[in-house]
């Protein structure tokens, strides 16, 4: 199969997505990255919070030099910003560092500092929303590590489904994984992942807004915990 012909209106796109969901709902995380890498050629991206390398090494081992966005919103953890050094330097993929218009300084100077305590969705449009936008113009489908098991609000994530807010096809092709299947994927090929979740986080998000999570707790209730939040808008 070839990459996609530039034409493709945008009505075909999501038709494709919806019968790409369908048919590939039992197929191998490799097979739905495969049908994305012949599908969408170079117009396909993995994104990553650099939590782990799972997707991104999943997807080098279809594509060799693949892209990988990362979003450096200004106020990652240094363990962050170490894993995507490392992924960079060590993997088989093009990082791609998105940064938000304003620098966290710029940014507190006009709407005072600590917006994400008084105004975090606000401060995710502004950090988040926004450069991942810019940054995925140029692709017509992008990969994610959403799994259903995370929390009750990705339980129906589909492995390709239509983006709608974004006009673009999105693939998440470890939505049926569960964390032993991600914990068994990295000890059998060493990819790697975030200190952070050997220090009792679950899932990393920025650091002012990421907290441990406690026993019995859901992979992302430390995101924004004892607010309403649950998603940064990029998925939402
Ligand atoms: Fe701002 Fe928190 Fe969103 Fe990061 S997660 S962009 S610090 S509100």
């Amino acid at each position: 199969m070839t990459a996609i012909q530039e034409e493709r209106t945008t009505e075909d796109l999501k038709a494709l997505a919806e019968q790409a969901g369908r048919d590939l709902e039992d197929a191998s995380a490799l097979e739905i990255l495969q049908w994305a890498v012949d599908t969408f050629g170079k117009r396909f991206c993995v994104t990553s919070s650099m939590e782990d390398a799972v997707v991104a090494h999943l997807a080098s081992r279809v594509l060799k030099g693949v892209d990988v966005v990362f979003l450096d919103t200004g106020y990652h953890f240094e363990e962050t910003i170490g894993t995507r050094d490392a992924v960079e330097a060590v993997m088989d993929v093009n990082v791609i560092t998105l940064s938000p218009t304003r620098t966290v300084a710029e940014q507190d100077a006009e709407f005072g500092p600590k917006l994400h305590d008084r105004d975090p969705d606000l401060c995710c449009k502004m950090r988040k929303v926004e450069p991942l936008e810019r940054g995925l113009k140029d692709y017509l489908a992008w990969a994610t590590g959403l799994r259903r098991d995370e929390s009750p609000t990705r339980a129906n994530t589909p492995v390709v489904g239509w983006d709608e807010k974004r006009q673009k096809v999105k693939v998440s092709p470890i939505a049926r994984w569960t964390q032993d299947d991600v914990d068994a994927y990295v000890a059998e090929h060493g990819v790697l992942t975030n200190p952070l979740l050997m220090d009792g986080y679950a899932s990393v998000g920025c650091a002012p807004c990421t907290r441990r999570v406690l026993e019995g707790e859901d992979a992302r209730a430390g995101r924004w915990a004892g607010s309403a939040k649950t998603e940064c808008g990029l998925h939402g």
